[in-house]
């Protein structure tokens, strides 16, 4: 196999060939150079040859330097310079350069080729002494640290030195004399570290350096890299050889980094930096500080143009915005990388639609080219760049929730609630926080916890809400009854504002400024185009009138899953509940729920109103119901006195109801088994809340979700019980149109799947819960799974957390099933999924790929959720 490819005015051999094959760097090197840009020329050496050089235990493939003198000669005839001459040498560039761009590969040597005797060559022949030893010191510098291993800070000492002798601070000051004695003193500090001289002879030093770049295919960084970012398809990195030009020669030259547009803002405009009389990384090393390129038509005009050409010419290519790296030797320019941008959420939406909008893509193409997840970022309220850099970070903890918000502290739920409807702006601190907190918590603008991670109670709850949430943050020391905290030295309370970055995790002391998401403009039309091309449908979960219109807005298409618990934690709601579970009887516990009744009808109303005319599925109550019930003594006897019962007898209900394993314990179907008299209520107001709107002419689909169902029976049983409950509450309140009605399951347990042709036959329709089929399938509490989840990742048991992603080849061979059994009993069954994963890309992609219906996410993930289901279709 051809080893070399030659990029040069002779001949480009690596255009339109594969970047595994040269490398993102390397093919973009040989593009750039075909469009007619002005490249260096050179030569890339290919990832098989890196392959080889591994197979045959580090030894580089026969032939190879053969091949690489070859294309250094073919470089000598091209420039009219000569590597390795003493009077006007070639020299090059060595750099490493994979298929995708990582860190941790081996940094570029420039100035290869040079050593004693050329350097005094190379002096002569640019008549420009101080300009050669800059760059002889430069090579050996590089050299050490990049071929030989060695540490960066024995050639500082030994500049600090020089500085120090010419009494002056910047590298550029140094005069000519200065720098020869720094390359002596350089060469010494080699010889000292590595017990060989610095090789003279060029094509040493260039198959020295072709071996660093392979070797750094595997050090430790590199490996861990490609394991985390999962790049498993690369066999190794090319080495790109090419043309050494000056960017230090005088004020005159200089170097640049800079992006075709704005990647923060997308806006179209040309945005970089350049210093001037500097070389490689001088730009990004923060050693001088470089200037906007908007200020280079100062210095020169004509290069500022050329740039602007060829910012067009390069998006004209690749119909993408490009990050691009350049340097002008004494007034002439000359482009050394171009590759596609990294840009912000903001940016790649703008930058797709202006893309479509100028005619390089079309409208299926800007849908592919916005990540999913980048959305968040355009959906959520977020600090101002500027207010946010001058801000002052007390601590860091989890970044569970996205977003911004800014609030005084409060230090329980009620406090929140009160300080909160008295027109505060809250931000909630809790150690960690239980249903009990909901409300609170609802009525905070951020939530902040000291313990407890990205799977945690508030974590959850938080990112249904689309609420920021900063959890875990251990520096955080929470004292509840002062109501004061103590970070980082610094001690606050409920009159001090501190900022929390959902997105980072970041807590910033007092009010950070921040802007509100716009959702029309290149949103809207994004969010059209992908519309166009998905088949999945996308419906949100949301328990309240205000999060079902906020997920219409959104573009949700109908409720997946309604819980129905969260209803009964409201404070005129809660005593009903708590003396329903109280009630020693059944006649007791149908007084409590009748009084339920009225409330949980008037919520369902609210949101089939705000649902008109689309689907809305219901699912029954799920949870164990000691989660109603206090905990600690004193509310216990709160809620004694508010019943009318003893406090012990509350004490003694709580207790009873303690479980050892809650998570498989009385929750789900199981309980409508024991208490039918609660799956009668829920179903009546249901109905009775249908039967209103067919009134009012607005259009209700309800759909009864029976939760946790593990066996055919279970399902026909209550199925029974609530189409009992319908018929009976149509008769009562002698209504008799048709109110589609559906009733159906959630598939949670993995006998439900194993079963689901016997399922199917009593079910309408079926709604995978992956939350609980998750953990019932893993054996995970997923309340827990954060004491082992780090270690499981860690030690590469796991590759991500398959309750935010789903693992496809486990519980989704498990969902694949129940979709194929359950349409083998019923053809036209319909089947969505209502778990965390309904907003995760990887795990919709999936969904679209096993047929589902829909998928059901938190409100402020649907626009994710459209855009992931167009990219699965296309
Ligand atoms: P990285 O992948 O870390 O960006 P590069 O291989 O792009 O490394 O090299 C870093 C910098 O070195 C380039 O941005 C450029 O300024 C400089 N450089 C590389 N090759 C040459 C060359 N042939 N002539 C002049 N400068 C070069
Ligand atoms: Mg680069
Ligand atoms: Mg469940």
């Amino acid at each position: 196999n051809k080893m070399v490819y030659y990029f040069g005015k002779t001949k480009t051999e690596g255009k339109g060939k594969a970047k595994d094959l040269l490398g993102g760097k390397g093919l973009n090197l040989a593009e750039m150079t075909s469009i007619g840009l002005p490249v260096p020329p050179g030569f890339t050496i290919t990832t098989e040859v890196c392959d080889q050089y591994y197979q045959a235990g580090e030894q580089l493939p026969s032939g190879l330097m053969d091949e690489v003198g070859k294309a250094v000669k073919k470089l000598e005839k091209e420039l009219s310079k000569k590597f390795g001459d003493n009077d006007n040498p070639l020299l090059v560039s060595v750099r490493s350069g994979a298929a995708v761009s990582m860190p941790g590969m081996m940094n570029t040597i420039l100035n290869l080729g040079l050593n004693d005797a050329a350097t005094e060559g190379l002096a002569k022949a640019t008549k420009n002494e101080r300009f050669a030893y800059d760059a002889y010191r430069r090579l050996i510098n590089m050299f050490g640290d990049v071929v030989m291993g060695m540490d960066h800070h024995m050639f500082e000492k030994a500049f600090d030195k020089i500085k120090k002798k010419y009494k002056v601070e910047d590298d550029t000051e140094v005069p000519a004399e200065g720098l020869k004695e720094l390359c002596e003193a350089y060469k010494d500090v080699f010889r000292k570290h590595t017990g060989e001289d610095f090789p003279q002879d060029p094509f040493a030093q260039l198959e020295l350096a072709i071996k660093a770049v392979f070797g750094s295919w595997n050090t430790e960084r590199a490996v861990k890299y490609r394991e985390i970012e999962n790049i498993r398809h690369l066999v190794g990195t090319a080495v790109n050889v090419q043309s050494m030009v000056y960017g230090n020669m005088g004020e005159d030259s200089g170097t640049g980094v800079a992006f075709t547009r704005n990647p923060n803002t997308g806006e179209n405009k040309f945005y970089g930096e350049f210093l001037i009389n500097a070389q490689g990384e001088d730009v990004v090393a923060g050693i001088r500080t470089p200037q906007p390129v908007a200020e280079m038509p100062k210095w020169n005009r004509a290069i500022h143009k050329q740039l602007l050409e060829i910012k067009k010419t390069l998006e004209d290519h690749y119909t993408e915005m490009q990050d691009i790296e350049f340097t002008i030797e004494r007034g002439e320019l000359f482009m050394l990388q171009t590759r596609t941008g990294k840009r912000t959420g903001i940016a790649a939406v703008k930058i797709a639609c202006d893309l479509v909008k100028e005619g390089l893509i079309d409208e299926k193409e800007a849908v592919m080219r916005v990540p999913p997840n980048a959305l968040t970022q355009l959906l959520l309220p977020s600090f101002k760049t500027t207010a946010r850099n001058a801000a002052e970070v007390l601590c860091k903890g989890i970044n569970a929730s996205p977003g911004a918000a800014v609030g005084q502290l409060a230090f329980t739920a009620e406090e929140a609630r009160e300080r909160k409807d008295a027109g505060e702006s809250i931000i909630l601190v809790r150690r960690e926080t239980s249903p009990e907190d909901v409300d609170g918590m609802s009525a905070a603008v951020g939530i902040l916890t000291s313990t407890g991670g990205a799977t945690s109670h508030a974590a959850v709850v938080a990112r249904g809400w689309g609420k920021c949430c900063v959890a875990g943050a251990g520096d955080v020391h929470i004292d509840e009854k002062t109501k004061k905290i103590k970070v980082n030295g610094k001690t606050l309370g409920p009159k001090d504002t501190i900022s929390l970055d959902g997105t980072t995790g970041e807590v910033m002391l007092g009010s950070v400024e921040t802007q509100e998401p716009k959702l029309s403009g290149d949103f809207a039309k994004l969010m059209k185009w992908a519309d166009q091309y998905r088949t999945l449908a996308v419906r949100t979960n949301a328990d309240s009138p205000a999060d079902s219109k906020r997920a219409r807005d959104f573009g949700a298409e109908g409720i997946g899953l309604c819980r129905t618990e969260h209803m009964f934690f409201e404070p005129e709601r809660i005593i009903h509940m708590r003396s329903m579970i109280l009630a020693t009887d059944e006649d007791a516990r149908r007084g409590a729920l009748a009084k339920l009744l009225p409330f949980q009808r008037k919520d369902f109303e609210g949101i089939f109103k705000a649902m008109n005319g689309l689907h809305v599925t219901v699912r029954l109550l799920d949870p164990p119901l000691h989660e109603f019930l206090p905990h600690d003594n004193a509310a216990q006897k709160e809620v004694a006195g508010e019943i009318g019962v003893k406090p012990g007898e509350v004490k003694k209900r709580t207790a009873a109801l303690h479980e050892a394993n809650p998570m498989l314990g009385h929750r789900g179907c199981r309980l409508s088994i024991t208490y039918p008299e609660i799956l009668e209520m829920q179903v009546r107001a249901i109905t009775e809340a249908a039967i209103n709107c067919a009134k009012k002419k607005i259009k209700a689909h309800p759909e009864i979700m029976i939760p946790l169902v593990g066996t055919f029976q279970e399902l026909a049983l209550l199925r029974k019980k609530a189409e009992e409950t319908i018929a009976a509450t149509k008769a009562a309140k002698k209504f008799d149109g048709d109110l589609d009605i559906a009733i159906g399951t959630m598939i949670e347990i993995p006998r439900a799947c194993l079963t689901a042709d016997e399922v199917a036959e009593h079910a309408d329709f079926f709604s995978f819960g992956t939350n609980d089929l998750t953990q019932m399938t893993f054996g995970y509490s997923r309340d827990d799974v954060g004491g082992f989840l780090p270690d499981y990742i860690n030690e590469e048991i796991l590759d991500n957390d398959p309750f935010q992603s789903l693992d496809q080849t486990g519980v989704g061979q498990l969902v694949e099933m129940g979709v194929e059994k359950g349409r083998s009993t019923k053809k036209s069954l319909k089947v969505g999924i209502c778990g965390e994963h309904g907003g995760d890309p990887s795990s919709i992609d999936f969904c679209h790929r096993v047929g589902l219906n829909y998928v059901s996410c938190s409100p402020f993930r649907v626009p994710i959720a459209r855009l992931a289901a167009a990219q699965a279709a296309i």
